[in-house]
């Protein structure tokens, strides 16, 4: 959509010469030219102090709150496409909700940016969040523009879910199986900039009472297998010839196999859960009945055991440690210049190029 609110052309603009409430103004009129289904229940958007919505029916719905934010230079680059920028940043939060079975509804969006920014970068972005915001029917409602040292985009998004069937973490039990949506590893390479939130996938899974446990993978298999584990007080194998590997993983050049990749890489934004005993094996079968088209693959089991020890066993049956996955607030790895993140720092660019992967996973630096 073309707002042309200003005499100045969008090119030569920038956001200081642009102001806050024109730039409001143009988020508000990409919002309604969006197509997003202004659903029931919101009675005041973008233009207020406030965003104004009924409450869903709480018989009826559990509400969901989550919240991200992408930063320059460590979760995009200045070169980044705006739009995928935009994407990334919302995409983030629809992850969770469908890792929580659940359907996004509303969203409020922080831009904190520098004064120079141009307009045309922030129109971009905008329009690449709200576009995957319609797509998953979810309205952006509010939020706020604020000048800041580096573009940062922060999202905070509502859901609901059917009341008391949120998928939690802490649901698996030694017997279930674990599954993965999608393929894993190399996200670096662009995925972690176009990836699909899982949602239909989710709220499969949590309608028909196929998971047990759920977690989006944001920091990698490694770490988010073992959050969920931890979470449910029991230990993990993962079968580690059965990994779906991304073409990505295979070509990173790094020294680094895919394997290792698939385990240790952040930002795939794929499924992780576990599935009963009693349904672990006709899931894939009722998966393809469904019509579900991403792929789904077994890759280990939830056995007795320490809470949160994850193992790898090979295709020869040895059993292996697993510790590898990226760790905000990395522990050892004191070169890292940003300190977290989990994507593009300049000190992920150089790992994707020097092999160098010796990371201390330590402690988990905050939920995924
Ligand atoms: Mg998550």
């Amino acid at each position: 959509m073309n707002v042309n609110l200003n005499k100045r052309p969008v090119i030569d603009q920038t956001l200081a010469t642009t102001g806050e409430r024109a730039l409001i103004e143009r988020i508000r009129r990409r919002v309604m030219a969006s197509g997003t289904p202004l659903t029931d229940g919101l009675r005041v958007g973008i233009g207020d102090d406030c965003a104004v919505t009924m409450p869903p029916d709480p018989a009826q719905w559990d509400t969901l709150l989550t919240s991200d934010a992408v930063i320059e230079n460590v979760h995009f680059m200045p070169a980044t496409d705006a739009a995928l920028v935009g994407h990334k940043a919302i995409g983030r939060c629809l992850s969770d909700v469908a890792a929580m079975g659940g359907e996004p509804c509303w969203a409020l969006v922080n831009l904190v940016a520098p004064p120079s920014t141009p307009l045309a970068w922030a129109d971009a972005m905008m329009n690449g969040l709200i576009d995957t915001a319609a797509t998953c029917a979810a309205t952006v409602v509010g939020g706020d523009v604020a000048t800041g040292p580096t573009l940062q985009v922060h999202v905070f998004l509502v859901g609901r879910v059917a009341v008391g069937h949120a998928v939690r973490r802490d649901g698996a039990r030694p017997g279930d199986a674990i599954f993965v949506t999608g393929q894993l590893g190399g996200s670096l390479a662009g995925r972690h900039l176009t990836f699909q939130p899982r949602l239909a996938e989710g709220a499969w899974l949590r309608a028909g009472g196929w998971a047990s446990a759920m977690i989006d993978l944001s920091d990698g298999l490694g770490i988010d297998a073992r959050r969920l584990l931890t979470a449910s007080g029991v230990a993990g194998r993962i079968f580690l010839d059965q990994l779906p590997l991304t073409a990505a993983a295979a070509n990173m050049k790094d020294g680094s196999t895919a394997l290792d990749h698939a385990l240790s890489d952040g930002e795939d934004y794929e499924l992780l859960f576990s599935v009963n005993s009693a349904k672990k094996d006709t899931i894939l079968k009722e998966w393809a009945d469904a019509g579900l088209t991403t792929t789904c693959t077994r890759i280990g089991e939830i056995v007795e055991g320490d809470a949160g020890r994850l193992e790898g066993v090979t295709a020869e049956g040895d059993i292996l440690p697993l510790e590898k996955g990226y760790e905000h607030f990395g522990t050892s790895n004191t070169a890292n210049p940003f300190g977290s993140g989990n994507a593009c720092t300049g000190r992920r660019m150089a790992d994707a190029m020097d092999g160098d992967r010796n990371r201390d996973p330590g402690v988990d630096g905050r939920p995924g």
